[in-house]
């Protein structure tokens, strides 16, 4: 699962344990982006990456990959895909999506080969409509899920606000913005 996790939230997470359990997977790796393609500047990829190993880590089947943010320039789920490939030759790999980031799959770079790379997963998200009929059937499922209006959008406009991030986001992830005083400034 890529996402640019910055934070991530119970959205995400939810997510993943739903997928995992539906396709009987063995695992779930989370894959925090590096410098993500039109995209808003980010927080220091450390800060997501630790974040996301904070929120997964009690789980045994979740994982936490650093190959984006070794990767220089903006993440290509088509990178993304072909390292785990490497790592995993064996394995039968999907890919995790919200149905908003499916939506601008087709806008992605070599779109033909992701769908041999892997099954895409996109799962319902509130507020996001999802048509897959011009996708190959066999390699794209969308999958509903428990409905979480949870964005990290949301998450930085409330700690920049002074709001709660609480039961959005995991107990240490909230525990982490603090300590790192993240999402403070108006960049963030
Ligand atoms: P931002 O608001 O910064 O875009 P985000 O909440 O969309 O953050 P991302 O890191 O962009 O989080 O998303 C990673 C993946 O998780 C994407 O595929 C996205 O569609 C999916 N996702 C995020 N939040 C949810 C949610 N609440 N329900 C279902 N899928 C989600
Ligand atoms: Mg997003």
């Amino acid at each position: 699962m890529g996402g640019t996790f910055d934070p991530i939230h119970h959205g995400h997470l939810v997510a993943a344990s739903e997928v995992a359990q539906h396709f009987e997977l063995d695992g779930v790796v989370f894959v925090p982006t590096g410098e993500p393609y039109q995209k808003r500047a980010v927080s220091w990829s450390e800060h997501r990456y630790l974040m996301t190993v904070v929120a997964t880590a009690s789980n045994p089947r979740f994982t936490v990959s650093r190959a984006d943010i070794e990767r220089s320039g903006p993440t290509y789920t088509i990178d993304t895909l072909r390292d785990m490939r490497a790592q995993h030759p064996d394995a039968d790999l999907f890919f995790i999506t919200g149905a908003d980031a499916f939506a601008s799959i087709v806008e992605w770079k070599d779109a033909d080969e992701l769908w041999q790379l892997a099954h895409f997963v996109a799962v319902t998200r509130p507020g996001h409509q999802l048509s897959l009929s011009e996708y190959p059937r066999e390699r794209v499922s969308l999958l509903e899920i428990p409905a979480l209006a949870i964005s990290s959008t949301d998450c930085r406009a409330r700690v920049r606000a002074g709001y709660p991030v609480w039961y959005l986001v995991p107990d240490g992830v909230v525990q982490y913005i603090s300590k790192h005083d993240l999402y403070r400034r108006l960049s963030a």
